[in-house]
């Protein structure tokens, strides 16, 4: 199916409306076909029967449903982790993953083919940015994963909600932590968060989303301006400069004090509190002074660290932080800056499913 044509994933409910208005419909069959799209999650315009004739043949000459085929599905061997390589349209693919652990049912999703940020430890940086993801195909890949937990028979982990016939468990959580920096690409991230919140569909709403960046400075301060609705997530990995742009080279654009400066707007304009992510490589950034290097850097501001022991990938030969050691770091941001933090549970690793190790093999 051609690239070309208007992919319905792409519009909010009203550019629906207009859409519909502008091909001479009775704006009153949006309701009808967004059911259709983020509540029935009807793979084909043959699978909306109350549409009218007329409006399903316009669809089909002049719209596309941007479905993602899978290409392939792995599950983990826990059975709490699925990973799907999709096809987007243009034959580049992508990967997203379905989580089913701490009593939550949530989506992983990508926000581009690969990553120009080039994080040393990261699997999507390593293989390079190919382009940006639309609109459409962020909001698919949430409407595959909610599409494939309807289809499920397995008995639901957490909140079931009963739609039609149907008895598998909803989507509650999307977290942009696929492949790629969602703040690299604002415009489209932001619209497909603007169509996943919309109460009408998937309904996840400002506490079921969160977005993680790199740091991309102009991007956290135009969040805080348009007081988007959502949770970010900051990935720091270290407390200095010098020691972040070894890691992450994205640091040497907008420095560690340009950053923690955008956190602190942020914060104080949205009063939300921020995740801090930290990747902990044995070594390299998880001692008692790291410990407390995190905790005077973040004094004062609300926030949570996120500890995620490194998951392996090929180009980068760290090992992960110890449990033990991972355990004291976290003691220490306790105890001595009263400091919450959580240890990232390693799930999906046999399937290279964990944070980082999204990534495309040549086709
Ligand atoms: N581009 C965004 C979101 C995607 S990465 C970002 O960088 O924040 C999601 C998280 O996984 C980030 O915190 C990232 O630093 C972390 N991560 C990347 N590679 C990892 C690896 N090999 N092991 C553990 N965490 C990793
Ligand atoms: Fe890109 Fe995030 Fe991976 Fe860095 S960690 S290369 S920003 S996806």
């Amino acid at each position: 199916m051609s690239a070309t044509l208007l992919n319905l994933y792409d519009l909010t409910h009203e550019e629906l409306r207009v859409q519909l208005v502008r091909w001479g419909f009775n704006p009153f069959h949006t309701a009808r076909l967004w059911n259709y799209l983020y509540i029935e999650l009807a793979d084909s315009f043959d699978a909306m029967p109350e549409l009218p004739a007329k409006v399903r043949a316009r669809l089909a000459t002049d719209a596309r449903l941007g479905v993602l085929a899978t290409a392939l599905e792995t599950d983990s061997s826990d059975g709490f982790t699925r990973k799907y390589l999709l096809s987007l349209a243009d034959q580049e693919r992508i990967e997203t993953v379905l989580m089913r652990y701490t009593g939550r049912v949530t989506a992983c999703i990508s926000s581009q083919v690969g990553c120009a940020m080039g994080c040393v430890f990261c699997a999507t940086g390593q293989m390079g940015y190919t382009r940006h993801l639309t609109p459409g195909e962020i909001v698919a890949q949430a409407v595959h994963v909610a599409r494939a937990l309807r289809q499920s028979t397995q008995p639901p982990h957490s909140q079931c909600h009963v739609i039609g016939d149907t008895s598998g468990p909803r989507l509650r959580n999307v977290v942009l932590m696929g492949m790629g920096e969602p703040l690299h690409n604002y415009d489209a991230v932001m619209q497909a968060v603007d169509i996943l919140r919309d109460e009408r569909g998937l309904a996840l709403g400002s506490e079921r989303i969160t977005l993680s960046t790199v740091g991309v400075v102009p991007g956290i301060l135009r969040l805080t301006k348009e007081k988007r609705p959502l949770h970010l997530a900051v990935s720091l990995h270290a407390a200095t400069q010098a020691g972040r742009a070894a890691l992450v080279p994205a640091a040497k654009k907008w420095p560690l004090d340009e950053l923690m400066a955008a956190c602190r707007t942020y914060s104080e304009t949205t009063g939300r509190r921020i995740f801090y992510e930290w990747t902990l490589i044995e070594g390299q950034n998880d001692s008692a002074d790291h410990a407390r290097a995190v905790g005077r850097l973040l004094h004062g501001l609300p926030a949570q660290v996120n500890l995620i022991p490194l998951n392996p990938t090929a180009g980068y030969a760290g090992s992960p932080t110890r449990t033990d050691a991972a355990r004291h770091f976290q003691h220490i941001l306790q105890e001595e800056f009263k400091l919450p933090s959580t240890v990232r549970q390693r799930r999906g690793i046999d399937i290279a499913a964990g944070c980082g190790q999204l990534a495309v093999a040549e086709k």
